[in-house]
């Protein structure tokens, strides 16, 4: 190749760094655009538990039943406690997203997964309680674990979580939410092992379906299941356990940067 004269190669420097420094500028004027117009906030999907209408599909993806039910009066104190930390999440700065739009509607496990993955939410939160433990003694986290399972047996699961990526996320935000709900409600939360062995209608196995679905690829998000004592469940006890879980939301996923 001949050599080119020393001014065309002057000039080709200078033509790539221009390039070079007008593409950096280019890229922080469409960042700072994208921030300031609000396509930078950061989403949490919001699923408060149970549905209008008992559900009994088969999900296509994994051949597991794919069953929910209403539960009174869960289904409307859960609803509102989503409410309250979607409205707080809100002033802070986030997008909220409900796999409900109604306390009656009727949402299957699989849809509220996909609600999560389509939104690429940052980190979806099922919202329950158990009205056959007592507020003062119960409270508890569940998180993506690798190996979890459902449906067929341990040995030969129709399902099992896999995900490496979302489990270490997932096990890093239960405990923040383990350490942030017992600081405020007024009871102690622990992550805990869950099991659906025995249960009637339901799977077997150790991870909640939505938690499962959520995790896998593609558009995997991490996702942290809630529980609490629902005896004894006041308006006292509502406002806690939102205060519990939009604390524990703030902790795991910064609305000011995109650190997850
Ligand atoms: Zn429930």
């Amino acid at each position: 190749m001949p050599q080119s004269p020393p001014e065309v190669k002057k000039l080709l420097f200078y033509d790539t760094t221009l390039g070079a420094v007008m593409l950096i500028a280019v890229s922080l004027f469409l960042t700072s655009t994208c921030q300031a117009i609000g396509r930078d906030k950061i989403t949490i999907v919001l699923d408060p538990g149970h549905s209008g209408k008992e559900i009994q599909g088969v999900d296509k993806r994994t051949n597991l039943i794919d069953h929910d039910y209403p539960n009174h009066p869960e289904m409307e104190e859960t609803y509102r406690v989503a409410r309250a930390v979607g409205a707080r999440l809100e002033k802070a700065g986030y997008k909220v997203i409900y796999t409900k739009k109604d306390v009656a509607d009727t949402v299957s496990l699989r849809e509220r997964a996909t609600v999560g993955q389509e939104s690429h939410a940052a980190l979806g939160v099922s919202i329950h309680n158990d009205h056959g433990k007592s507020y003062k003694s119960f409270g508890q986290v569940y998180e993506q674990g690798l190996g979890q399972w459902r449906g067929g047996t341990q040995s030969r699961p129709k399902a099992k979580f896999e995900n490496k990526d979302i489990a270490a996320v997932s096990a890093a935000y239960a405990k923040i939410f383990a350490r942030e709900r017992t600081k405020v409600e007024q009871h102690t939360v622990a992550v805990t092992p869950i099991s659906f062995d025995n249960r009637p209608g339901i799977e077997p196995g150790n991870i909640p379906q939505v938690m499962l679905f959520a995790g896998t690829e593609p558009n995997a998000i991490p996702w942290i299941y809630n529980e609490v004592g629902g005896k004894n469940f006041g308006s006292e006890e509502e406002r806690l356990y939102a205060q519990g879980i939009a604390n524990s939301i703030e902790k795991c996923v910064s609305n000011t940067s995109k650190k997850q």
